[in-house]
């Protein structure tokens, strides 16, 4: 094996959660102090990743806990005529750290592109955000067995022009699109077998040593039932968790999943 069990433990464990279109405000602020106590002793980094009106609120009941916080998107001009946009700057000021970018629902529903995807990813980067580039195959593209083309695709397109240094804060979601919200998971092999190739892909690009260090999350109905086998891949590097992250027990069950004694 090319990339092996021993180099993950040089690279950073994430697991974030996507709320999506869930929890006001004030939901939010309850939900963040439940998991906070559950996650405190994390052995990885732990983010919630959650609707643009909560950040503020999230950031705030978020202070003195090891939990960070993303948005679920972002917009790549700075500021201007994009009714119903968010800038990175307006992000950065209220103390976001993460951005999840090309979620699968974004380009199913929101005419989202790999071009979109690269620009949103770039602009992350510029200002100081760290982006969880979300990459994965359709059903039935994976049928047609053409996962990896897809995948090496908008690896290729979804990073175009990122540096290798920036490379370094570049988190990447590998999440088959028929496995998300859907109660379907990838097994473990699958997604040791696309992030893998992910790996490969950066190798291609980047080099060995820079490929080595990417953080490469797997998402698809994660929950605290299936997390321990995923998350023992040897580049499984953590996930990206919708349903199971509303639920403050499953989501610190998921967390406790990536503990070496575990
Ligand atoms: C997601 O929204 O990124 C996701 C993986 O959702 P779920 O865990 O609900 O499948």
């Amino acid at each position: 094996m090319l990339f092996d069990s021993l180099a993950k433990g040089l690279r950073k464990t994430i697991i974030a959660g996507n709320w999506k279109m869930n929890k006001t405000p004030s939901e939010a602020k309850e939900l963040l102090e439940q998991i906070a106590p559950l996650v405190k002793d994390a052995e990885c980094e732990v983010v919630a990743c959650v609707p643009y009106v909560d950040l503020a609120t999230a950031v705030e009941a978020t202070k003195g806990t090891n939990i960070k916080i993303g948005a679920e998107n972002c917009h790549w001009e700075e500021k201007g005529a994009y009714t119903g946009e968010i800038s990175t700057g307006m992000l950065k000021e209220i103390g976001v750290e993460y951005v999840v970018i090309g979620h699968s629902e974004r380009r199913q529903y929101f005419g989202e592109t790999d071009e979109t995807v690269n620009k949103r990813t770039k602009a992350a980067l510029a200002a100081g955000l760290k982006p969880i580039v979300c990459v994965g195959e359709l059903l039935w593209e994976r049928e047609c067995n053409i996962t990896k083309e897809v995948i090496g695709r908008q690896i290729k397109l979804d990073l175009w022009d990122v540096s290798a240094e920036e490379l370094k804060n570049v988190v990447i979601a590998y999440e088959p699109v028929w496995a998300i919200g859907t109660g379907k998971t990838a097994t473990a092999e699958q997604a040791e077998e696309v992030c893998e190739y992910i790996r490969l892909c950066l190798k291609a690009l980047y080099g060995f040593e820079a490929a080595q260090g990417v953080t490469i999350q797997y998402g698809g109905s994660m929950n605290d039932q299936n997390a321990k086998e995923l998350l023992s891949k040897p580049n499984v590097d953590g996930g990206l968790i919708g349903g199971a992250s509303l639920v403050a027990e499953k989501f610190a069950a998921i967390v406790a999943a990536t503990a070496s004694e575990y």
